[in-house]
């Protein structure tokens, strides 16, 4: 296989592109593709900081290593969960803080869930009532990452999603029709409140085996294991199913996905009333000040007043 560029030897092919490249080519082609999707969704300028939210998993640190090298201003967050079991958060955050060592410092901070809160998020679940380990888990994260951003005054938080993160999700909403979480799946969620952040996702036209490569011609150290809690089981049966797909036919991952941001654009889905109406309908939490739907508290408070009862 060669690269097409320059006719050495190619590291990567990439049939739905119908490109193949070497090593220095396709480090080069990979922030060319993040740029492209930046400037499409406009998800933000030079001028503006953008809060990376790095677990210290290659797709994220992928990213980190893109936007820097790309020139935008960015910040990272690591959520330190509490997670012990194969010292998962430890390690998580031991490869963030070496990716930061090894990029002239780059400002990053932790936010350590139980020394912040008292708990870990694994103790949480287990003390609150109702709530799984790994939707407490998303939950948590995205409060913190609202609030960091808040407080730091960030104008984007910026995940690693890649495109078959997206596409998995999607099929997933499509095979429930979710119209709903359609309607909201997108690139670019806009800030619908001055306390939250837009939320974007550069590498959605990205596969999963693209970030991969990346990190590795680049020599990103990551953590490698699965949280050992996940229980990604769905996704990674619908990741499988479109990888098949793929096989059969080439970029049929890719057209799913971005047929699909298209076929909205041309107005697949109607704007939803309740939509309009739920936007209006945020209040502040009495106690965090987070935006909430909820009449007094917010998810994320009523998941620790839950435990304080507990505790009683
Ligand atoms: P996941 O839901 O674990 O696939 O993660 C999706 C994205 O969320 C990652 O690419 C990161 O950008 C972000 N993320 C996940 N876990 C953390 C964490 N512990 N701290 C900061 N960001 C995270
Ligand atoms: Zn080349
Ligand atoms: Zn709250």
């Amino acid at each position: 296989m060669k690269c097409d560029i320059c006719g050495g030897v190619a590291v990567i092919g990439m049939p739905q592109h119908r490109l193949n490249l070497c090593a220095e080519h396709f480090v080069e082609w990979v922030p060319r593709m993040v740029e492209r999707v930046i400037r499409r969704y406009a998800m933000f300028t030079r001028d503006e900081r953008v809060l990376v939210a790095v677990s210290g998993g290659k797709d994220s640190l992928a990213l980190w290593e893109i936007l820097i090298d790309l020139g935008y201003q960015t910040e990272g967050v690591y959520i330190h969960l509490g997670i012990d079991h194969d010292a998962y958060s430890d390690v998580s955050q031991e490869h963030v803080r070496r990716f930061a060592e090894g990029h002239a410092d780059v400002p990053y901070r932790v936010v350590d869930v139980r020394q912040e809160y008292g708990l870990s998020v694994p103790e949480l679940s287990k003390t609150g009532r109702g709530k799984r380990l790994c939707s407490a888990c998303g939950l948590v994260k995205r409060h913190i990452m609202n609030r960091i951003a808040y407080e730091g005054g960030y104008a984007a938080i910026a995940t690693g999603h890649n495109l078959d993160d997206e596409a998995a999700v999607l099929l997933q909403n499509t095979l429930h029709w979710q119209s709903g979480y359609l309607r909201r799946q997108a690139p670019v969620l806009p800030s619908t409140h001055p306390r939250l952040a837009r939320k974007v996702k550069p590498l959605c036209n990205l596969y999963e085996r693209e970030t991969a490569a990346y990190a590795l011609v680049k020599g990103i150290s990551f953590v490698e294991l699965e949280c050992p809690h996940a229980t990604r089981a769905t996704t990674i049966f619908y990741k499988e199913l479109l990888n098949k797909l793929e096989g059969r036919s080439r970029g049929a991952k890719m057209q799913f996905y971005l047929h699909f941001l298209k076929a909205k654009e041309e107005g697949l889905f109607a704007p939803e009333k309740a939509d309009a109406d739920s936007e209006t309908a945020l209040r502040e939490c009495r106690q965090c000040g987070q935006p909430t739907t909820a009449e007094e508290l917010c998810a994320f408070c009523r998941l620790w007043q839950n435990i304080e009862a507990h505790h009683d």
